[in-house]
């Protein structure tokens, strides 16, 4: 177990070349707009939808994979981010076990590389610079056996955000960062 290498990438995930994409899909894992829309298109709605439906669905803060089909990813992740009700719903929680959840699944599939989207911060409306502390935090604290996981950011505000946390984060001495101020 280690931390793995994290990297900020503009653009969009369909093209990352990783093992495993993760989706900030619904409970139903039924497709719809967003990043979800983009993943059911890009590896083929057909055989996404049905692989999803023999899934039963997934509450929130979980994940559950599929396989990629035509995108460059071996697989992909669903995970469910919360809906933002306000903020003291568990909002939080939810959506750092969508990180954790996500890179467990990841892991027992054997993926080496995973890329994440900006879960819950579109339809499910989480404020931004939350959901980025929230996302980097639980990053930066999860042991892992993956050795890179990227940040797909979809554009320049939450790249420099996910820059920006990362830089005022430093790694754990141990992990052979800089120790912190
Ligand atoms: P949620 O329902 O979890 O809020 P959305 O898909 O509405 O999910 O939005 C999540 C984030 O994904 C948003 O920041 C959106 O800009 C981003 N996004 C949309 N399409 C893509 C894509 N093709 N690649 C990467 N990120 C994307």
């Amino acid at each position: 177990m280690g931390r793995p290498r994290i990297v900020v990438v503009e653009g969009d995930i369909t093209v990352q070349p990783v093992d495993a994409v993760v989706n900030a899909a619904n409970e139903h894992l039924a497709g719809g707009g967003g990043v979800d829309g983009a993943i059911h298109r890009a590896a083929g709605a057909a055989e996404l939808h049905a692989a999803c439906a023999a899934l039963g669905g997934c509450p929130p803060g979980d994940a559950k994979a599929t396989p990629g089909f035509r995108l460059p990813a071996r697989w992909i992740i669903h995970t469910v981010g919360p809906r933002w009700r306000g903020g003291g719903r568990g909002e939080r929680e939810v959506l750092a076990s969508c990180y954790r959840r996500s890179l467990a699944v990841a892991e027992e599939l054997g993926a080496r590389s995973i890329a994440f989207p900006a879960i819950a911060t579109g339809a499910y409306g989480y404020p931004p610079e939350e959901a980025a502390e929230v996302a980097v935090g639980t990053l930066l604290t999860t042991l892992s056996r993956l050795e890179e996981i990227r940040l797909v950011a979809f554009d320049r505000a939450t790249a420099d955000r996910y820059r920006r946390l990362l830089t005022r984060s430093p790694r754990p001495p141990e992990a052979g960062g800089q120790p912190g101020r």
